[in-house]
């Protein structure tokens, strides 16, 4: 029986690689539908290849233009606005919901695809940062499981698999360290944003590459497994790891380790994702070879000039609407240091500074506080910023 998928961020980095994996294994999967923001040059070529029954463009001006573009093309049905991709998540025809968009629009339709009892395939960490406590919750209620795309939650998950709770000591995760691990904080002042774009080891969407130059990925990723595993912030630990291949660990409480090693390649947790609870041979990828890797190497995360690691652990450690209040700050200084407004360092000055300025009195958030907050701090983050301009 093939499973059918509806992927949400197809045109992103996530999103094509997952095309990749679905078009090689054709007998398995199928789309049902897919969804982008304005991208809709790459999404035309997409609907004529995968000719899923729906697809949704988020932006109305955008989705009028493709459907003119497509007019004579039957297959499938163009649809917009707000409710949309909620309502594809939740078709009776879909049994994965492939989460791929970036950043909070990917909340809404996690939780329309947990109440329609769908698998959710999660690349999306920013639903978890900024409501992981609802979502867990739900995903509780209607007996649906998470199945991380995240290369590490992919990897903790993998090795949590078989073990007892109570055996475990700790979670580590392993960073990268991001371009510019072994800089000063004078060469720190001066990185452009072309210089964060040019990431070692992945390639991802933009506002993700700047965050693993910032380390601030691993710190909403430290949130995002404080939530997926249901494991407080003193059992986890990050670790940088430059070479990226142990993908993240799990320490017991007899200190034997288990790790998930493979090359940096995200189709790898993908496929797994949309494979799971099974698993099958996967194309396009390389094995690792081992005479070729001559070294791994640990190091510990530097502090005091990548703040935003920390940043994200204090948010998490605070809780309420602390995450909400880093992600919506920290996604406001990344596109402002895309658009060359501000300076690298600039974006973990904004983040503190919004934090700081916060008054976190709601331990429990509600869905409508958390959206409310979400567009609040996006406001006030610019205002902050404008001094810096
Ligand atoms: P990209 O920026 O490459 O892609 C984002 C996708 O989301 C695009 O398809 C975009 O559409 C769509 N999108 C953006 N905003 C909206 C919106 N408001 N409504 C509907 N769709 C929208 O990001 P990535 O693929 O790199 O990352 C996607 C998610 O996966 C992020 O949350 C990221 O943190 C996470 N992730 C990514 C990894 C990676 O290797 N890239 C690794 C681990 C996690 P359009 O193209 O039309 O703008
Ligand atoms: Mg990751």
């Amino acid at each position: 029986m093939k499973k059918t998928v509806a992927l949400l961020g197809s045109t992103g980095s996530i999103g094509r690689q997952t095309l990749e994996v679905i078009e090689a294994n054709k007998n398995s999967f199928e789309v049902f539908a897919l969804a982008a923001h304005n991208e809709i040059k790459i999404l035309k070529e997409q609907i004529i290849k995968f000719k899923p029954e729906v697809a949704v463009v988020s932006d109305e001006k955008a989705a009028k233009k493709l459907s003119l573009d497509l007019h004579g093309f039957k297959h499938t049905k163009i649809l917009s606005g707000e409710n949309s991709l909620n309502e594809i998540v939740a078709n009776p025809k879909v049994d994965i919901a492939f989460i791929a968009v970036s950043g909070t629009a990917g909340l809404l339709p996690t939780l329309a695809a947990i109440k329609t009892g769908k698998i959710i395939a999660l690349a999306n960490k920013e639903t978890l940062v900024v409501a992981g406590h609802i979502v867990m919750e739900q995903a509780k209620k209607f007996k649906v499981p998470i199945i991380p795309v995240d290369s590490e939650h992919s990897a903790v998950f993998q090795c949590l698999q078989g073990k007892n709770k109570l055996h475990i000591k700790k979670i580590i995760l392993t960073a990268s360290g991001g371009p510019f691990r072994n800089y000063s904080i004078e060469e720190l002042k001066r990185v452009t944003p072309e210089m964060a774009l040019d990431h070692p080891n992945w390639s991802m969407g933009k506002k993700i590459t700047v965050d693993s130059a910032t380390l601030m990925n691993k710190g909403l990723e430290l949130i995002e497994a404080r939530w997926l595993f249901d494991i407080p912030y003193n059992q986890l630990e990050v670790v940088i790891h430059p070479q990226s291949i142990i993908h993240s660990m799990v320490e017991l409480i007899d200190n034997s380790v288990f790790s998930l090693m493979s090359i940096p390649d995200m189709k790898i947790p993908i496929q797994y994702a949309l494979t799971w609870p099974e698993r099958m041979p996967i194309s396009n990828s390389e094995e690792i070879d081992f005479t070729k890797l001559k070294t791994l190497t640990f190091e510990s995360p530097n502090h005091k000039l990548f703040p935003c690691l920390k940043l994200a652990r204090r948010a998490g450690e605070e809780g309420g609407l602390m995450p909400v209040v880093l992600n919506a700050a920290n996604e406001v200084a990344v596109a402002l240091f895309l658009e060359e407004k501000i300076g690298f360092l600039d974006i973990p000055y904004l983040v503190e500074k919004v934090l700081d300025s916060f008054d976190n009195n709601s331990p429990n958030p509600e869905l409508e506080e958390i959206l409310e907050t979400d567009r609040l701090i996006r406001k006030k983050t610019l205002q902050i910023a404008e001094k810096l301009f």
